[in-house]
């Protein structure tokens, strides 16, 4: 992407309405626009991160065993009558009506549609377990948007639903999605805590939060000191097998939000071991057992002929909302600094003197072997504003080439995490980029 051409447009003023890091950032660095209180549009910068994110989700959800689907974002009202939900929920279900006056609404989740499709072809046991996700928009009208994407009113959800025979097969759906879950929020460079939780309007009987920990957190939460040092991505992982490696961990130590918060076990941990800290809810699951088949009448016949209810879960991660919380733990003063796996692009090429001969044939190689993860900066502006925007938008590499190091064949490469800075030739700095280290 050739900066003279693109529209990654910045903000020179913080705007005032943004109260965290996260938030500025966004607005600052042109990633997203609010077009009504919670409502945003995305736009490229912000738009190419969200779909690295995405795509993270869905690759560890797929590994796990999960189908993709994708149902609609407009619902009827008649669904949700079946569950007794559509009076339950409350002022921020969006309700909308047809030409028709049929009662429509702009779904806030999706347990009710995904148990009207599956009840249409699931009969017997054989179609049992399941696994269906989607990644969706979601409406639910907050009574106080805030901090961006963070808590919008329309915002993108992945909501995956399991479907099984018994409590046991329900169980090991559940392990799946808590290892699923790991293995994701580590992957964009985030340590989310599994911690129980209440359940909510989803209603049943066991759930956790994956919440990470940030200081301008929602919840207060309470944790071992431990689960902030496991690595999940160097365990072995096999989705057929034995889980409890994985899992059983995080259920071995402490972690708790505050409404499930308990004094006794929390004073029992030694003080040296203990952590208090605010956190973010990026991911939540559910396991609620019959609440919704055993109404809407989704059976299936067993091994022994008699008609069963599968057993249910549900399973969320906040996709918009994850690339707030991952701004909340990549950024410093001058800006954000991407993670590689989620950047929007790997690499920014300053050209420090647009029209010099040397500087313009070391530019457009380095540019050419990264093209299309490189933005170029062949604006005609001044070497600051250059080096302050890639300093925002957080590209993870910046490759800085003015007219000296150009004539003798160097360039010079900036590390966004750390700040670090090599001179290199045109080569190695291509090398050294594409090696990530
Ligand atoms: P919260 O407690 O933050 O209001 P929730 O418990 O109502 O969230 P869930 O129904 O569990 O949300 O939804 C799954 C995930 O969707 C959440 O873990 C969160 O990451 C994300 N999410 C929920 N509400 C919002 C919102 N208003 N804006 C952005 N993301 C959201
Ligand atoms: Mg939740």
């Amino acid at each position: 992407m050739r900066l003279s051409r693109a529209f990654l447009p910045t903000l020179k003023e913080t705007p005032a309405e943004a109260q965290i890091a996260s938030h500025r950032l966004m607005l600052r660095a042109g990633m997203v626009r609010q077009t009504s209180a919670g409502i945003y549009a995305w736009l490229p910068l912000g738009w190419r991160v969200l779909r690295k994110v995405e795509q993270i989700v869905r690759e560890e959800q797929d590994a796990a065993g999960a189908q993709e689907v994708l149902m609609p974002t407009i619902q009827a009202a008649d669904l949700w009558r079946q569950s007794g939900r559509y009076d339950a929920y409350g002022p921020e279900m969006l309700r909308l009506k047809d030409r028709h006056e049929r009662d429509m609404l702009f779904g806030p989740t999706n347990e009710e549609m995904v148990t009207d499709i599956f009840r249409t072809y699931a009969k017997s046991y054989r179609d049992l377990p399941r696994n269906l996700y989607h990644i969706q928009w979601k409406f639910r009208d907050e009574i106080r948007p805030r901090f961006g994407v963070m808590r919008g009113r329309e915002f993108l959800m992945k909501d995956a639903y399991s479907f099984d025979l018994d409590h046991a097969g329900a169980t090991r759906s559940y392990r799946q999605m808590f290892t699923a879950y790991l293995r994701t929020f580590a992957r964009m460079g985030l340590k989310a805590i599994p911690m129980q939780a209440d359940t909510g309007p989803i209603g049943g009987n066991l759930s956790h939060e994956f919440i990470i920990l940030a200081e301008t957190g929602e919840s207060q939460v309470y944790l071992h000191k431990d689960l902030l040092e496991f690595d999940v991505l160097s365990q072995p992982v096999d989705y057929d097998g034995d889980l409890s490696p994985v899992v059983d961990f995080w259920t071995s130590r402490y972690a708790a939000t505050d409404e499930k918060h308990d004094e006794a076990a929390w004073d029992a941990i030694p003080e040296a071991d203990r952590v208090s800290a605010r956190g973010i809810e990026v991911g939540h699951i559910f396991y609620f057992g019959t609440k919704y088949s055993a109404p809407m009448g989704l059976q299936v016949s067993g091994p022994d002929g008699k008609m069963v209810n599968p057993e249910m879960g549900s399973y969320g991660i906040g996709v918009s909302r994850l690339v707030g919380a991952i701004i909340e733990a990549n950024h410093d003063e001058t800006g954000i600094r991407w993670p590689e796996a989620v950047a929007p692009f790997k690499l920014a090429v300053l050209n420090l003197k647009v029209g010099d001969a040397g500087t313009d044939a070391l530019a457009a190689r380095l540019y050419a072997a990264f093209d299309p993860d490189a933005v170029y900066d062949d604006r005609d502006e001044r070497a600051g504003v250059k080096f302050a925007d890639a300093d925002l938008m957080g590209y993870p590499w910046q490759a800085i080439i003015g007219p000296r190091g150009a004539a003798a064949g160097k360039v010079e490469l900036k590390r966004r995490a750390t700040g670090e800075r090599v001179e290199l030739s045109v080569e190695d700095a291509i090398a050294r980029v594409k090696g990530g280290g």
